[in-house]
């Protein structure tokens, strides 16, 4: 069995590890971006953290923080001309994926001109500029994977900027900075991590190391799931650690696997219906997992025990305690979706690759119609 591994991002995690660990920014570069979304570095106070640390280094900084979620190339832009005018020579995200997922596509675009089709098509003539990622949602896993998932109008879907050079070279874990995220955020960012997990150890492309590091995570994970699910108020600090660790446990995993269908039938519940990405995984999750099971009982039968559920319909009682109310979808929505889907590169990463019916099929069997 040959596999490899690879994983070059620093991690620290712990209460102030911002602060604890400042030196690590040292070798980073001499002048930082500091790139984020609207409200949460202020609201978690992981800006004010970063600031203090960059000044205790004499390192100056500018801050772009105009990114929205599930951002496309615009903001990109932007924030790569800012960069590119204030000669930044590094960059730090702070928040949930969309600023972290920015922040990467900045760090590569600040240094390559590329037309909006390049963007997505390695490789560049210069390797993206150092980043840090100081996670404020605990779902992504952005902080440990070489990916910047953006909203592609031209697609009609989200693309997929994957390299080598995007892994950040630090991780900054603190869990207090999740402790203000909403009950939804909080439920809907931890499926996003359960997708990881999910989809990471049933890919084509996973190996007996990530399959490893997906059991630990769906071990996390389960208990974590539970207790939300179990209590509708604001989870413990202790419980936030957990989902965490899930979370970038699952990053691990899916930088080495990459995703399958069951993103690729979330990105046109975002895309088109605004659906958060964690809850978009999710809502086709089970569905998904009967899908593979005929041929792939073992393996989905693991993925359960390691939860532990008791089978499909125990991980489906979980997600709808979890879900809520169910969105619907229309016939014409179906279409349009599996259509889409069905053209995403995770497609060839799914261990039984679906046909336009099959995701057709999953999305019916997924959501009642009007
Ligand atoms: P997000 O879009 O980054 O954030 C969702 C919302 O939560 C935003 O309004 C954000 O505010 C707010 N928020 C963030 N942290 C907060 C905090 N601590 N307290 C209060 N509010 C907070 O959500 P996400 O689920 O973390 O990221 C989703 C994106 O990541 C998608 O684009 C998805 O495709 C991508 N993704 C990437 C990977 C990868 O490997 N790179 C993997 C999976 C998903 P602000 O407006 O201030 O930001
Ligand atoms: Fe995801």
């Amino acid at each position: 069995m040959s596999q490899a591994f690879f994983l070059p991002t620093r991690v620290f995690s712990g209460d102030d590890c911002v602060k604890t660990h400042a030196a690590a920014l040292w070798g980073l570069g001499t002048k930082a971006l500091i790139v984020t979304g609207r409200n949460s570095a202020r609201a978690t106070g992981a800006g004010a953290d970063v600031e203090a640390a960059l000044r205790s280094l004499g390192r100056p900084f500018v801050v772009y923080d105009a990114v929205p979620p599930n951002p496309g190339l615009k903001e990109v832009r932007e924030a790569a001309a800012l960069a590119r005018s204030q000669n930044v020579d590094f960059i730090v995200g702070i928040g949930g994926g969309s600023p972290l997922d920015a922040a990467k596509a900045v760090a590569l675009l600040t240094v390559n001109d590329l037309d909006d089709d390049a963007v997505y098509s390695p490789p560049y003539s210069r390797p993206p500029l150092p980043l840090a990622a100081v996670p404020t949602t605990a779902g992504t896993g952005s902080e440990v994977t070489p990916y910047a998932i953006l909203t592609n109008d031209k697609l009609r879907s989200k693309s997929n900027l994957s390299h080598e050079g995007l892994f950040p070279r630090l991780a900054f874990l603190d869990a207090r900075y999740t402790q203000s995220l909403p009950r939804t955020v909080t439920v809907n960012t931890a499926l996003d991590a359960l997708s990881h997990l999910v989809e990471g150890y049933l890919a084509v492309r996973a190996t007996p190391l990530s399959r490893s590091l997906a059991l630990q995570g769906l071990a996390l994970l389960g208990p974590g799931l539970r207790a939300l699910a179990a209590d509708p108020g604001l989870p413990s600090p202790t419980l936030r650690e957990t989902l965490l660790l899930a979370s970038t446990t699952a990053g691990m995993v899916i930088a080495h696997t990459g995703t399958t269908a069951g993103h690729a039938l979330g990105y046109s519940l975002t895309y088109f219906r605004g659906i958060d990405h964690g809850r978009a995984n999710a809502l086709t999750m089970t569905e998904y997992l009967a899908y593979l099971r005929p041929t792939q009982a073992a393996l989905v039968d693991r993925v359960l025990a390691a939860l532990p559920v008791d089978g499909i319909s125990g991980l489906k009682s979980l997600l709808d305690s979890l879900l809520g109310t169910k969105e619907r979808l229309t016939e014409a929505e179906i279409e349009t979706y599996s259509g889409i889907a069905v053209k995403a590169r995770n497609m060839a990463n799914t261990l039984v690759p679906p046909t336009q019916a099959d995701l057709a099929a999953l999305y019916r069997k997924s959501f009642e119609s009007p």
